[in-house]
């Protein structure tokens, strides 16, 4: 830990999608900062490797494979942050794929995995969190996009469950307000993560490369940084919306 007081002491996090790119920054950046930090996502090496660091570096770590698009493992997940470490204060709800392709060449299977994660998995890892997040006056940070905002062609099944991210935030918000809990929405412009390796359209798998490769993108710290900033402020400020694109992308 890099504080002897650090600002989430005592906080208990849970950061889906933590196996890679902003999940796991996140979870190293609040583990920093004195959150216990549970970390959930599929490949359960990977967030093995990263409890291993985040204990290293003094934190405390809970790794957690589950897929987020099954609701069995949601409530599986929830329930083993909860009886190990007694409560629940921060949920970040990141775990998401794009896979961008034209409407008109859209497969479906991708649309609906897209829709299974991104939209009802974050529904459904809210609503499972949300009775310990009401006891704690907790936070709720979702991870959208600039694409949850500006609607790009190719981009319309990913852009649907973004825009979707923030619809719902904003519902959710004035759902749980008066309970004290907060709720955030990140909105990343292009960040440098593994998030374009799974699309399957290869003119678009091309058109993303040639933009990373062409410009200054925002590194994974950089959100996680935001989510930090919106996490650590005092109970009367609720930061609601945070959306960042690197200075290089106009839309
Ligand atoms: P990464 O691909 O690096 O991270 C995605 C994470 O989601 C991984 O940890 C992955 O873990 C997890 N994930 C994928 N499918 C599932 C599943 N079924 N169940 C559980 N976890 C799953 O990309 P990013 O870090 O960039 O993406 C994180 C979030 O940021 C996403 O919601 C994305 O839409 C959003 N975002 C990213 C932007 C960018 O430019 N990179 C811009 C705007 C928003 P595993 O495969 O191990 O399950």
């Amino acid at each position: 830990m890099s504080s002897s007081n650090p600002i989430l002491a005592g906080k208990v996090a849970l950061v889906t999608g933590a196996s890679s790119g902003i999940g796991e920054a996140t979870a190293a950046a609040l583990a920093a900062a004195g959150a216990k930090v549970a970390i959930a996502a599929r490949r359960a090496d990977r967030l093995v490797a990263l409890a291993g660091r985040i204990e290293q570096a003094g934190g405390k770590a809970l790794a957690i494979e589950a897929d987020i698009a099954r609701g069995s493992d949601i409530a599986g997940m929830v329930d083993k942050v909860v009886s190990e470490w007694g409560r629940l204060d921060i949920l970040v709800n990141n775990a998401g794929v794009m896979l961008l392709a034209p409407t008109a060449e859209a497969d479906l299977d991708d649309w609906r995995r897209m829709i299974e994660l991104n939209l009802i998995g974050l529904i459904g890892t809210t609503k499972a969190a949300l009775p310990h997040l009401k006891a704690s006056r907790g936070h709720i940070v979702n991870v959208s996009s600039v694409a949850g905002r500006v609607a790009n062609p190719g981009a319309s099944g990913y852009a649907a469950t973004k825009f979707g991210v923030v619809a719902f935030s904003e519902s959710l918000r004035r759902e749980v307000y008066a309970d004290k809990v907060r709720v955030t929405v990140i909105e990343p412009g292009l960040v440098r993560t593994e998030l374009g390796d799974h699309i399957t359209n290869a003119e678009y798998k091309a058109g993303l490369d040639h933009r990373l490769a062409t410009m200054e993108a925002l590194t994974a710290e950089d959100i996680a940084n935001a989510i930090l900033y919106a996490v650590s402020q005092p109970p009367r400020v609720n930061v609601n919306e945070i959306l960042i694109r690197p200075t290089d992308q106009e839309r």
